[in-house]
């Protein structure tokens, strides 16, 4: 296992207190702590670097491009993206999946044609197919998950014989912690024609990702989750698609020729671009994933796999405790139910022993409909969690469960 006590001593939020308590942080799978490294590289660049970019002809100006442009290749590099021009930077996973129903979506799809997503989606990869659907007349059809919280391959099959045009689906469920088998997704959507949508913001912080490999068309991942700055992100797409993409916002930067009452676009990625870009967002990335590459995504994929086993363990050992999602390989994300606990009720009584988790619907109600849940507790890991941490997870949980009259097995 990683030595989790070493990393996060770079990490100075986690040296803070919650409520007089050592900080135990397991809500991972919304946001991420930054390292030191990616604080020093944000505020280097605005001590040293800070000017608007593409468009200076100063030297100021001409560096901050460049550590932009930088940004986007060490992006590239770490995705195996198609090329650099592949990759748009976006606030976010949200505003990536978006961006392609709004600029391909909106240029591709007809009336009567299908969306496949899954009963597994994220609302940011459900709601923007919805409206989608929704302005087209088009037919948005939800591929159903297994009892033990994996994508039905055959419902999936059957979906796809109706030759969707898009298949959208998360490689790793923020809900449930399955991890699932993108590579043959995609080889069967596009084995009807469709083009396939993947919602990284999940694995792009746990996994090692290669785009080209997956062959995936759109990857879409946040850097906020993989210790990146807030508002950071990005859309990896295969070139020749975004070369024949509409653009998706209007205004500088996206531009070639602007007359009264129309304009030429930017080449790609800065058709995809408009206004002022998030500069420092896109540098605090790129320090993040030099931060992630020097320890290893293997390691931190071996580390987690450990964390939410030895939670799954322990968690299920406590009378009344549901963890939901699959046994076996999955990704450092456990979500329980104790009893009639209410989860926010967990939460707030676990904050007391300075431990943060999330409780809810994740954004994910269709799948709590499925769970026949209102919402659940969750624990997510990332690489500067270790065991201790679990097993203060379980202890709080137990004192958790007496408030409320559940005797400790
Ligand atoms: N998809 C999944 C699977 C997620 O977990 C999240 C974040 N919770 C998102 C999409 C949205 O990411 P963001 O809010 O960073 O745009």
């Amino acid at each position: 296992m990683l030595d989790a006590a070493r990393l996060r001593a770079d990490f100075p939020l986690l040296q803070r207190q919650e409520h007089g308590r050592r900080l135990v942080y397991l809500d991972n799978a919304a946001t991420t702590q930054k390292p030191q490294a990616v604080l020093d590289a944000i505020l280097d660049y605005y001590r040293t670097t800070n000017a608007n970019v593409h468009r200076g002809a100063y030297g100021l100006a001409i560096r901050a491009t460049e550590a932009y442009e930088a940004a986007r290749e060490r992006v590239a590099r770490f995705l195996n993206a198609w090329a650099p021009e592949g990759v748009v930077f976006t606030r976010g996973t949200t505003e990536a999946i978006n961006l392609v129903a709004g600029a391909y979506g909106r240029a591709n799809l007809r009336q009567g044609d299908m969306v496949v997503v899954t009963a597994m989606d994220h609302h940011s990869n459900l709601v923007p197919w919805q409206i989608l659907c929704q302005e087209k007349g088009a037919v948005l059809r939800m591929v159903e998950i297994t009892e033990d919280g994996r994508i039905d391959l055959s419902d999936y099959g059957q979906a796809l014989e109706r030759r969707p045009k898009i298949v959208a689906f998360p490689y790793v469920s923020n809900s449930l912690g399955t991890v699932n088998p993108a590579g043959q997704l995609i080889r069967l959507a596009h084995a009807v024609g469709a083009v396939v949508v993947v919602d990284g913001a999940q694995s792009t912080p746990h996994l090692r990702v290669d785009v080209q490999a997956l062959d995936c068309d759109f990857y879409a991942c946040s850097g906020h989750k993989m210790l990146g700055p807030m508002g950071s992100g990005a859309l990896v797409a295969k070139p020749a698609l975004l070369e024949a993409m509409p653009p998706y916002h209007g205004g500088g930067e996206m531009i070639s020729k602007v007359w009264d009452d129309h304009s030429t676009y930017n080449k790609i990625p800065h058709k995809f671009e408009a206004g002022t870009p998030n500069v420092e967002g896109a540098v605090g990335l790129a320090a993040a994933i030099d931060y992630l590459e020097r320890i290893g995504l293997e390691q931190i994929a071996e580390h987690e796999q450990a964390l939410a086993k030895a939670a799954i363990e322990r968690l299920s050992q406590i009378d009344g405790v549901v963890v939901y999602g699959p046994r076996g390989h999955r990704a450092g994300v456990v979500s329980f139910t104790y009893g009639d606990v209410h989860p926010h009720d967990i939460a707030t009584i676990l904050d007391q022993d300075g431990i943060c988790i999330r409780a809810g619907h994740h954004c994910t109600q269709p799948l709590m409909r499925r769970l026949n849940v209102a919402a659940t507790a969750r624990a997510s890991f990332y690489l500067y969690n270790s065991l201790e941490e679990v097993e203060a997870l379980a202890t709080s949980l137990v004192k958790a469960g007496a408030l409320f009259g559940y005797v400790p097995a």
